[in-house]
C-alpha cells in the first residue's frame, strides 16, 4: 500500500483502487518494487538509493511540490483540459520526431505510424494516452517532468493560493510550462513509460502520486514513444466515458497534424487548413471549415488566408459571413475567432484578436508567439496579441476595400449586413479612421432606392459652387425623401445624403469633414443657401416682418426664434436646429437613451412665398388680433412637427384642425 503518501485528505477507497490498478498493470514485479520504494521513509537526496530492481526515488523540487500541492487540492473549472495538454505533448513529440528524422533517418521504429492513441477503459476507469513520439531520456524524465522551467512559479503558486476557495480556471496550469501536471485534477497518481528516438536508448517507467516524490526505474520498452497511463478520480470518472472524450478531442484537438486515435478509431477528421498553401485550398475545403468554426449552415460571403513571418508569426483563416446572427443570438453565440498555438486550440472566442466593431469575423488564427494554454488576462495584454490583432485589422479593412473597389455589389451586401456593428469603429479605432469613413456607404437623394453612395462618389458629383457635404437623418428613406428642408436642394440639385441607419447620426457630426468639406445636416439654421434672383415673388420685408412678429408671439416658448425660409420651395414651414443644437433625429434618439432629456428648442422658418403665409399677411394686416390667425400659425406649427414626426399632442391638432374646416366650409 502506498502509504508513505502525506496526502490528508485521500480516502481508502481510492487508494485500494489505486492498488487495483497497479495489480492489473502488466508489470507486477516492477510495481510491487515501486511500492517498496514508496513504501521507504520520505528520502531527500535526489538520487536516493535504488531499490531492488532500479526503482530510484526522487524528490520534487520545492517549488513544484508547492504547485503540485495546490493543483491536487484545488476545484477547477474546465478540467477537462488535462487531454488537450497531454496530447499536446504528444504532438509536439512527434513533431520532434518528425522533424528529427527528416534528415536522420537512423531512429527507432522508424516505421512507425506518427499518431496518438487514447485507450478508455471504462470499467477500470481509466485512460492510456500513447505516442510514437521522440520519447524521453532518464535525463529528461527528471529535468523535463521533475523541474518547472519557469521563473515565474511562485507567482503563479502565489496567485492559486490567493484563489484559495474559489474554482481555479484549469487553463492557468499550463501557464507557467507544467502542463503535464494538470493530469493531477483528475487523477491521484500518474504512470509514464518512455522511450527515447535514439535507436540505443534504454526504456523508463516514471510514477508518482503527484506529492512529494516521483519514482524512475528501467523497463523493457521495445518501442520509441510515450504512454502515460492514470486511473481517474472518482470526482472524474465522467472522462472515462468515450463521447466525453472525443467531444474534448473535437473541441480541443481537431487540427492536431496527427491521427488521434480513440479506443482505435480515429477522431480528428479536420485539417489544419490554414497551415496549407494558399493554392492547396479548394472552396469546398474552405466552405466546410467554415461552418465547422462558425456554426454557421450557410457558406460565408469570404475569406482571408494569412501567413505572417516578421515580428510577429501567425497564420489565419478567416472569414466573413453570409449573414448576421439573429439579435437574440448575437450575445449568447459569440463564438468569434478561435485562437491556436501551434494546431492546439486554446481559446474559441478569442476576443482580443479583433476590436469590437470587426466581431462578426470568424475563423481561426494560429500563432507560435504566445505560450500553449496562456490564460485569457494574458492574451489580452501580449505584445504578441496587440500585433496580430493590429495585422489582423489591417488585412480585414484591405479586403473590404478591395470588395468596395473590384466587387461593389459584394461590398453592399457586406455593408447591410454588418455595418451596424462595423460603424463603430470610427469612434474606436481612430488609427484607421480615414480608411473607415472611405468604407462607410450612404443612401442618398441621387442612389435608386436601396443603393448607397460612398464619401468619395458624392464629392465626385458635386457642383463647383457646393461647398459642403449635406445630410439629412430621419427614421427612413420615404419619410426623408417628405421632409419639407430638401425642397431647396431638391430644387438646386444638390444630392444630400440620406441617413436611416440611427447610428449614423451619432456618427456624421463626428467625422466633422471629409475632403476639406464640411459635413451639414440640412436641419441645422446656418447653412449658406443661395437664393435665386428670379424667385417667386416673396412677401415684402415689411409685411414678413410683421407676421414673424405675431408668430414669436403665438408660439411664445414653444420656439428659441421664427425666421423667414430660404429653403422652402413648396411647404409653408419647417422646424431647423440652432448652430449649436442637434438635429431632430439625433435628439429623437437621445430621448430613447435619456427620458428625461430636454432637446434644444428649435427654429421655425416660413415660406414668405407660400400662399398660406401671404394669406396670413394679409389677415395680419387687417386685424393682427384675428383668433383665426392664432389658431393657423399654431397649426403651422404642429403640421411642422408632426412631418418630422415629433408632434406629441395630436388630440389638439386635430381639434384645431376641425374648428379650421368648420370655418372653412361655413359658406
Ligand atoms: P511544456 O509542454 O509546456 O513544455 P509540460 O509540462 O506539458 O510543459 O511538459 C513538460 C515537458 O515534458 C515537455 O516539454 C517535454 O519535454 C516532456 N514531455 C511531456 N510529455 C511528453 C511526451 N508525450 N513525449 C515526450 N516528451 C514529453
Ligand atoms: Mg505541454
Amino acid at each position: 500500500m502506498s502509504t508513505a503518501k502525506d496526502k490528508d485528505t485521500h480516502k481508502t477507497v481510492e487508494d485500494s483502487a489505486k492498488t487495483d490498478a497497479k495489480a492489473k498493470s502488466p508489470k507486477t514485479a516492477e510495481d510491487s518494487a515501486k511500492t517498496d520504494a514508496k513504501a521507504k521513509p520520505k528520502s531527500k537526496a535526489k538520487k536516493a538509493a535504488a531499490g531492488k530492481s532500479g526503482v530510484q526515488q526522487f524528490e520534487y523540487q520545492a517549488e513544484l511540490k508547492q504547485l503540485l500541492h495546490l493543483i491536487i487540492h484545488s476545484l477547477y473549472t474546465h478540467p477537462e483540459v488535462f487531454l488537450r495538454e497531454l496530447i499536446s505533448n504528444a504532438s509536439d513529440a512527434l513533431n520532434k520526431v518528425r522533424f528529427r528524422m527528416l534528415t536522420d533517418p537512423n531512429v527507432l521504429d522508424a516505421e512507425a505510424k506518427l499518431n496518438v492513441r487514447i485507450t478508455l477503459n471504462s470499467e477500470e476507469k481509466s485512460i492510456t494516452i500513447e505516442d510514437s513520439g521522440i520519447g524521453m531520456t532518464r535525463d529528461d524524465l527528471i529535468k523535463r517532468i521533475g523541474t518547472v522551467a519557469s521563473s515565474g512559479t511562485m507567482e503563479f503558486v502565489q496567485q492559486l493560493k490567493a484563489q484559495k476557495d474559489q474554482k481555479i480556471d484549469a487553463n492557468l496550469i499550463g501557464q507557467f510550462g507544467v502542463g503535464f501536471y494538470s493530469v493531477f485534477m483528475v487523477t491521484d497518481e500518474v504512470t509514464i513509460e518512455t522511450r527515447h528516438a535514439d535507436p540505443d536508448s534504454q526504456g523508463y517507467r516514471w510514477h508518482s502520486s503527484g506529492e512529494g516524490t516521483y519514482t524512475i526505474e528501467e523497463i523493457d520498452k521495445p518501442t520509441r514513444g510515450t504512454r502515460i497511463y492514470f486511473k481517474l478520480k472518482a470526482d472524474a470518472d465522467e472522462f472515462a466515458e468515450e463521447q466525453r472524450i472525443r467531444h474534448i478531442i473535437n473541441k480541443y484537438s481537431n487540427f492536431v497534424d496527427f491521427p488521434i486515435l480513440l479506443n482505435s478509431q480515429e477522431v480528428n477528421r479536420v485539417e489544419a487548413l490554414w497551415h496549407k498553401q494558399k493554392s492547396e485550398l479548394k472552396e469546398e475545403q474552405l466552405n466546410e471549415f467554415y461552418k465547422f468554426v462558425s456554426n454557421d449552415y450557410q457558406d460565408p460571403m469570404g475569406h482571408l488566408h494569412l501567413s505572417i513571418e516578421g515580428s510577429v508569426n501567425f497564420k489565419a483563416l478567416l472569414f466573413i459571413p453570409q449573414t448576421a446572427p439573429p439579435l437574440h443570438l448575437r450575445h449568447e453565440d459569440d463564438r468569434t475567432v478561435h485562437l491556436y498555438t501551434n494546431k492546439i486550440f486554446i481559446q474559441d472566442d478569442c476576443k482580443d484578436l479583433l476590436p469590437e466593431y470587426l466581431r462578426f469575423v470568424k475563423g481561426v488564427v494560429d500563432t507560435e508567439d504566445l505560450p500553449l494554454n496562456v490564460s485569457r488576462e494574458v492574451t489580452q495584454s501580449s505584445p504578441a496579441m496587440v500585433k496580430i490583432r493590429s495585422i489582423l485589422t489591417n488585412k480585414l479593412l484591405g479586403l473590404l476595400e478591395d470588395w468596395a473597389k473590384n466587387d461593389p455589389a459584394k461590398y453592399q451586401r457586406f455593408y447591410k449586413t454588418f455595418a451596424p456593428l462595423f460603424k463603430l469603429g470610427l469612434n474606436t479605432d481612430f488609427s484607421n479612421r480615414e480608411r473607415l469613413v472611405d468604407l462607410l456607404r450612404f443612401e442618398s437623394t441621387v442612389t435608386e432606392d436601396g443603393d448607397v453612395t460612398s464619401l468619395k462618389n458624392y464629392v465626385s458629383r458635386m457642383g463647383s459652387e457646393q461647398k459642403e457635404i449635406y445630410y439629412l437623418s430621419g427614421e427612413k428613406r420615404e419619410l426623408l425623401l417628405r421632409n419639407p428642408n430638401l425642397e431647396y436642394f431638391r430644387k438646386k440639385d444638390i444630392e444630400v445624403l440620406l441617413l436611416s441607419d440611427p447610428i449614423d447620426v451619432f456618427i456624421l457630426p463626428g467625422i466633422g469633414q471629409y475632403q476639406e468639406k464640411q459635413l451639414k445636416s440640412i436641419d441645422k439654421a446656418d447653412i449658406d443657401l443661395q437664393r435665386d434672383a428670379d424667385e417667386t415673388e416673396r412677401l415684402s420685408e415689411n409685411l414678413s416682418k410683421s407676421l414673424i412678429d405675431v408668430f414669436k408671439e403665438t408660439l411664445g416658448d414653444r420656439v428659441e426664434n421664427v425666421q423667414e425660409s430660404k429653403r422652402l420651395v413648396d411647404s409653408p414651414a419647417t422646424l431647423v436646429v440652432g448652430d449649436s443644437g442637434m438635429d431632430a433625429q439625433m435628439e429623437k434618439m437621445m430621448k430613447m437613451f435619456q427620458q428625461d432629456f430636454s432637446g434644444s428648442k428649435r427654429i421655425l422658418e416660413i415660406n414668405t412665398a407660400h400662399p398660406l403665409i401671404k394669406n396670413l399677411a394679409r389677415m395680419n394686416l387687417a386685424d393682427s388680433a384675428d383668433p383665426l390667425l392664432r389658431k393657423a400659425i399654431l397649426q403651422v406649427y404642429d403640421g411642422a412637427l408632426l412631418l418630422e414626426g415629433s408632434l406629441s399632442a395630436p388630440s389638439e391638432f386635430v381639434q384645431r384642425m376641425t374648428d379650421l374646416m368648420v370655418e372653412a366650409t361655413k359658406g
